[in-house]
């Protein structure tokens, strides 16, 4: 689950982070009152901050409007900032992480405009090849992370923590030295180092970024916060989970959790649909094997009944990009005839209009491909994996093709 950035530096503060100061608005008049307050507090310099849950949005830009100042806006006026907000409430910003579509910007956020005197990256995640929580931090701050590693991984430094003492001082002014923070700015970064690994761990979080931590004077702040939650610890977390803005979530992500389905979805035209994670897994990788490109990640789980197949169908075909189904159950627990059932009770519901691939594999085979045989669907079945791949990739171009 992830969360807004206003509610992250929230979090952070709490544990002793330190954030610019900073005020939420739900409208543009609220984020009049928010610089008015943030004025009359000492603020001269202003930034407007659009929240939506995708980075780059300073670099970002309004769909079909004229200006492309991005979602990240400094103001030196409380003119600017009712200027700033009406530019961006209500429209739908662009930036690298949210697709050509966009998102709409329904919250605003209006901070103290903090004099930058140099801009890290900074982040914490479950490295699960040491199995440890690491720090990974640069001094190329405030750009694409992904870009450092790819052109000069020498500059992130990572920092395991181990798990049973946790974080140590030693291991705090390491991250600070990788960073060349000297003196007062490297006293300030390791009560922020200490304090972040304390946030990260209660929180049950599985990502914190801060891109960019910054240097100001000689402390050390996060200007901008990312976090993302472990979902299987929410359940302890009520406090986090009444964070969640639902606007922000994939209308069929939502709809598959509600009945237990992992399903993300993806850019290609092949929907599929598996029981099992690691299956799952190997379907996509052979389908682009062969030359095809998934439209989702879904796994229906185990214990599959037939409502939950129905659901699954219906959640790709709901993806207009889905040009061909590819079905991948390996009957273990379940009986084949018992998915067979259900796969035919959802392809006739749903009025299946693209091609479907079958691969069954496990207890009642045979009696699961003579229901389908016998369903007067057009379902093509398949006798393995390979078989299969190939099929849905040939199928779904052609129908790709007629479309
Ligand atoms: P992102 O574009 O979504 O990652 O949003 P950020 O919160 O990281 O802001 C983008 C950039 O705007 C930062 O890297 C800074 O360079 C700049 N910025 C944000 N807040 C401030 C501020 O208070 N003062 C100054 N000078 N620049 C800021
Ligand atoms: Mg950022």
């Amino acid at each position: 689950m992830n969360i807004h950035e206003y509610q992250a530096k929230e979090l952070l503060e709490k544990y002793g982070v330190a954030v610019p100061k900073g005020i939420a608005a739900m409208s543009v008049d609220e984020a009049v009152k928010a610089a008015e307050e943030l004025q009359a507090g000492g603020t001269s310099l202003f930034v407007v901050k659009a929240q939506i849950h995708a980075g780059g949005r300073g670099a970002g830009h309004f769909k079909g409007a004229a200006d492309d100042k991005g979602g990240v806006r400094l103001c030196k006026s409380i003119d600017d900032v009712r200027a700033a907000a009406e530019a961006m409430m209500g429209n739908i910003l662009v930036t690298k992480q949210t697709g050509p579509e966009g998102k709409e910007v329904q919250r605003l956020y209006v901070t103290d405009g903090v004099d930058i005197s140099k801009e890290y990256y900074c982040s914490l995640l479950l490295d699960r090849a040491t199995a440890k929580v690491t720090f990974m931090v640069s001094t190329e701050g405030g750009m694409d992370i992904e870009e450092v590693a790819e052109t000069h991984p020498e500059k992130i430094v990572k920092v395991a923590i181990d798990p049973v003492g946790g974080i140590t001082k030693a291991d705090a002014e390491k991250l600070a030295d990788a960073l060349k923070l000297t003196g007062a700015a490297k006293q300030s970064a390791i009560p922020f180092f200490e304090n972040l690994y304390k946030c990260y761990m209660e929180l049950d979080a599985s990502i914190v970024e801060i891109n960019p931590m910054i240097l100001a004077g000689d402390e050390v702040m996060a200007l901008d916060a990312k976090f993302n939650f472990d979902d299987n610890a929410l359940f302890r977390h009520p406090d986090i989970v009444a964070l969640r803005d639902e606007s922000e979530e994939d209308e069929n992500e939502k709809i598959a959790a509600d009945n237990e389905l992992s399903y993300v979805r993806l850019d290609g035209n092949i929907g599929c649909m598996v029981n099992g994670a690691g299956l799952a897994m190997a379907t996509m990788d052979i389908i682009k094997l062969y030359g095809g490109e998934p439209a989702n990640f879904l796994d229906v789980g185990g214990g599959a009944t037939a409502e939950r197949v129905t659901v699954a169908f219906k959640i790709i075909l709901s993806d207009p990009n889905v040009k061909g189904i590819l079905v991948n159950i390996f009957g273990g627990i379940m009986k084949c005839d018992v998915i067979a059932e259900g796969v035919i009770a959802a392809a006739k519901e749903v009025n299946l209009s693209v091609p479907l691939v079958v691969r069954l594999e496990g207890t009642n085979v045979d009696k699961g491909k003579a229901l389908m045989a016998s369903s007067g669907l057009p379902i093509i079945p398949a006798d393995n994996l390979d078989d299969a791949a190939k099929k849905v990739v040939e199928a779904t171009k052609r129908a790709q093709a007629a479309a």
